[in-house]
C-alpha cells in the first residue's frame, strides 16, 4: 500500500465520483445468474451483412488499415460519409476538412465536448439522456442542464418553453439526440425548428447525436438538424456504423461539421484514441454505399421486432410508448401496480426471466424517470416472442 491509497482521499476524482458504477453491469450479471433474456443493453444478436464482414476480412488480408490509419480517418470512409449525407439529406461536406472518423459515436461525443467546452460552460441536454453525455460533460468541466421529455399523446415530447428557459448567458451548446434513446421519440420538424431558432438567436453550438438516423418507423421522418436554416455552420452531427449496420463491436463512428468545428473536435480526439478500427473503416465505407434496399430491409426487420415486443408488453399490462425510432421501447409500470423502476428491474429476472433497464438512470431528476422501464428489441423474433410470453406472467 502506498501513502496515497491509504489516505482519506478517494481514488476516483470528484468529476467522476457520481458515475461510479453502471446499472448495465448489474443487470447483465443478473441476466447471466438467472438465465434471463437480456433486453437491457442495446446490441443486436445478429451480425450485420455478410458482404460487409467479408469487406473487413479483405481489408485485413490486403494490409489496408493494419497500421495507424490517417488521423482524420481513411479517405475512402470520409468520402463515403460525405456521399451518404449528400445523397440522403442534400447536405454537402468536404471529405478532407468537414468529416472526422472516430472510435464510435462514443468518442465523437467525448471529443466534441472536450474540444468545445470551457470549464463552467453550460450544456443543455434532453433528459432522459444517453449515459455517456453526463460523464463527458463532467470530464470537460461543463455543467449539464437537463430539459425533460415528458409523455404527451403517447410519446415523450420536448417542451419548447422549458427548452428556451434552460438557456442562460453561460450556455455554450445544445446536445440533441434524435431518434432518441431511451424514449424512441423522433423530434418533429416543428420541434427541430424551435431548437434551430433558439440556437441561432442565442448563438449556440449544437451537437446532434443521430446514430439511429436509419431506424425510424411508420410515418416518422428523420430530419438532420444541420439541414435547418442557420444550422450547418454551428452543428456537429454524429453518426455510427454500430447501430446502422449492426457492428457495435467495430467502433466506427464519425462527425460531419464545418472545418473550424472539425478542427476543435480533432484536437481532443487526437489525444484520446488518435485513430481506431483501421480495417473496419474500409468495410464501413462499403457499407455506406449499400443499395437503398439494405436500409429499407433493415428498417422493416426492426419494425417487425418492435411490433412483437410492444404487443407482448401491452398484453402483459405495461403502458407502452410505441417508439417512432431507435431499437428501444420505454414503458410505464404503474398499470402493474408498480412505481419504482429500479426495484421492478431488480426483481424482474426472478419474476419473469427478463432483464430491462430502469430509465431513472438516464435522469438527473430521478423521480421523473422512476416509473419508466426500457426494453431493447434488437433481438431475433423467437427471442422476443419468448420474452413476451415470459412477461405475460406479470398480467396473471
Ligand atoms: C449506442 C449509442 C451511442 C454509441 O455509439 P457507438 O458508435 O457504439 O460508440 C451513442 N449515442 C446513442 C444515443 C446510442 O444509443
Amino acid at each position: 500500500m502506498t501513502g496515497m491509497t491509504s489516505s482519506a482521499r478517494p481514488l476516483l476524482n470528484r468529476r467522476l465520483a457520481e458515475f461510479g458504477t453502471t446499472v448495465f453491469a448489474e443487470m447483465s450479471a443478473l441476466a447471466a445468474a438467472t438465465g434471463s433474456i437480456n433486453l437491457g443493453q442495446g446490441f443486436p444478436d445478429t451480425d450485420g451483412p455478410e458482404e460487409i464482414r467479408e469487406a473487413a476480412v479483405r481489408a485485413l488480408r490486403d494490409g489496408r488499415g493494419n497500421q495507424y490509419p490517417p488521423g482524420p480517418g481513411v479517405p475512402e470512409l470520409r468520402t463515403a460519409v460525405a456521399a451518404h449525407q449528400q445523397r440522403r439529406y442534400g447536405l454537402s461536406y468536404d471529405p478532407d476538412t468537414e468529416v472526422l472518423v472516430t472510435a464510435g459515436a462514443t468518442e465523437a461525443i467525448a471529443a466534441a465536448l472536450l474540444g468545445l467546452l470551457e470549464p463552467g460552460d453550460e450544456v443543455v441536454a434532453l433528459e432522459p439522456y444517453y449515459d455517456s453525455y453526463a460523464a463527458c460533460i463532467a470530464m470537460a468541466g461543463g455543467r449539464r442542464v437537463p430539459v425533460t421529455l415528458r409523455p404527451h399523446d403517447g410519446a415523450f415530447r420536448l417542451d419548447l418553453d422549458e427548452l428556451r428557459a434552460a438557456v442562460t448567458d453561460r450556455t455554450r451548446l445544445l446536445l440533441i439526440n434524435t431518434p432518441h434513446n431511451p424514449t424512441g421519440t423522433v423530434l418533429t420538424r416543428e420541434e427541430l425548428t424551435a431548437v434551430a431558432e433558439l440556437a441561432v438567436e442565442r448563438d449556440l453550438l449544437v451537437i446532434t447525436d443521430e446514430v439511429y438516423e436509419h431506424l425510424v418507423y411508420d410515418d416518422a421522418v428523420h430530419i438532420p438538424l444541420a439541414t435547418l436554416p442557420g444550422m450547418r455552420e454551428r452543428t456537429v452531427t454524429i453518426g455510427s456504423a454500430g447501430k446502422t449496420f449492426s457492428f457495435t463491436g467495430w467502433k466506427v463512428g464519425w462527425i460531419t461539421a464545418a472545418p473550424g468545428l472539425v478542427t476543435a473536435v480533432r484536437s481532443a480526439k487526437q489525444f484520446l484514441t488518435y485513430v481506431a478500427s483501421g480495417p473496419f473503416q474500409y468495410a464501413v465505407a462499403e457499407a455506406l454505399a449499400l443499395p437503398e434496399s439494405f436500409f429499407t430491409g433493415f428498417r422493416a426487420e426492426m419494425l417487425a421486432r418492435r411490433d412483437v415486443l410492444t404487443a407482448g408488453l401491452a398484453q402483459a399490462g405495461f403502458t407502452v410508448f410505441r417508439p417512432a425510432g431507435t431499437y428501444f421501447v420505454t414503458t410505464d409500470i404503474r398499470p402493474l401496480g408498480e412505481s419504482d423502476g429500479f426495484a421492478f428491474c431488480r426483481a424482474l429476472p426472478e419474476r419473469a426471466g427478463v432483464v430491462a433497464i430502469p430509465n431513472a438512470v438516464f435522469y438527473d431528476h430521478r423521480d421523473e424517470g422512476a416509473p419508466f422501464v426500457r426494453f431493447a428489441f434488437c433481438k431475433q423474433i423467437p427471442v422476443l416472442q419468448e420474452a413476451a410470453e415470459r412477461l405475460g406472467k406479470l398480467a396473471g
